[in-house]
């Protein structure tokens, strides 16, 4: 039932409820045998995930990233596989997104208190862990407090875009990070496209800037929803990808690692891509 491959997950070193270690045993029990770890904005799980792979030669893990970026009145998320991940200057920038994160959680747990549903900032760390913080974790604080009864009902009231504690992180463009991740040697994918107005002309842009692949066999995504999306993905000549974006935070939506209708067709192009770029080496 599952496939063999699941590009989009994520660990307690993002927003994740799983360390690397416990996902990747997930994974593999599950029956995936190539996966990228895509913490969000951070490569910090990596090196834990490859340490856990040491018990499954029949693995293979490909480093990756999903980062955020902005377009007006929306949020893009970019995946990178394949990333050159001690490369210095990148990790310099990502250290930098995540110390950002930081003061805008703080703004939005702030914000949070004038508004009455107050949560203790030690209760947002801690379920941030050693990741770095987001939205979710301050989901979960207020579930805790008993402010909201569940994840998404925290999101639905306030902590959406356009709800009362929401507040903006350091704008990167989507062109912007495409370049970034191919500058480390990344293949860089759309995550989750579906909701993006104006996707077409994301596209285009996304492609002229060196953009690989588009999110195509995603978590929930209807069978009719994904055949739109990979006609549009092959007219853009881009790899219709495929992705759980596994949290373990449950929730309808929410898929088990490989738990996508992923074709091994698109996979062995990425990798014969990846081989080409020489971006196999090592991994
Ligand atoms: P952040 O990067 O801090 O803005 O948080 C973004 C993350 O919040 C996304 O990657 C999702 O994992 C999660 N998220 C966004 N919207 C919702 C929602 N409506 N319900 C549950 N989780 C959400
Ligand atoms: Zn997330
Ligand atoms: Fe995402
Ligand atoms: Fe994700």
């Amino acid at each position: 039932m599952g496939s063999r491959a699941d590009f989009h997950t994520h660990s307690t070193f993002s927003d994740g409820v799983l360390t690397p270690t416990e996902l990747i045993e997930l994974a593999y029990r599950r029956g995936v045998r190539v996966m990228s770890l895509t913490d969000h904005d951070t490569t910090e799980g990596l090196p834990e995930a490859f340490a856990a792979t040491a018990r499954h030669p029949d693995l293979m893990l490909i480093p990756g990233i999903e980062m955020s970026t902005d377009v007006p009145g929306a949020e893009v998320h970019i995946l990178g596989h394949f990333i050159d991940w001690h490369n210095e200057e990148f990790e310099r920038r990502l250290v930098h997104l995540r110390e950002s994160r930081l003061g805008r959680a703080r703004r939005m747990v702030q914000k949070l208190a004038e508004l009455g549903k107050p949560v203790a900032w030690e209760r947002v760390e801690s379920f941030a862990g050693e990741g770095a913080v987001g939205r979710p974790h301050i989901a979960r604080a207020l579930v805790e407090a008993g402010h909201v009864a569940t994840v998404n009902e925290a999101f639905d009231l306030y902590l959406s875009r356009n709800g009362p504690a929401y507040v903006e992180r350091e704008r990167l463009t989507p062109e912007e990070v495409v370049e970034m991740l191919t500058a480390v040697g990344g293949l860089p994918t759309l995550a989750h496209p579906r909701e993006l107005d104006g996707l077409a002309d994301l596209l285009v842009r996304l492609k002229a800037a060196g953009m690989t692949g588009m999110e195509v066999y995603y978590q929930d995504y209807f069978p009719d929803e994904v055949e739109r999306l990979r006609v549009l993905a092959e007219k853009h000549g881009l790899i219709p990808m495929g992705g759980s974006d596994y949290h373990g935070l449950g929730g309808p939506q929410q898929r088990e690692p490989g738990d996508i209708p992923l074709p091994d067709e698109p996979v062995e192009r990425l990798l014969t891509l990846a081989r080409e770029r020489g971006a196999l080496q090592g991994v």
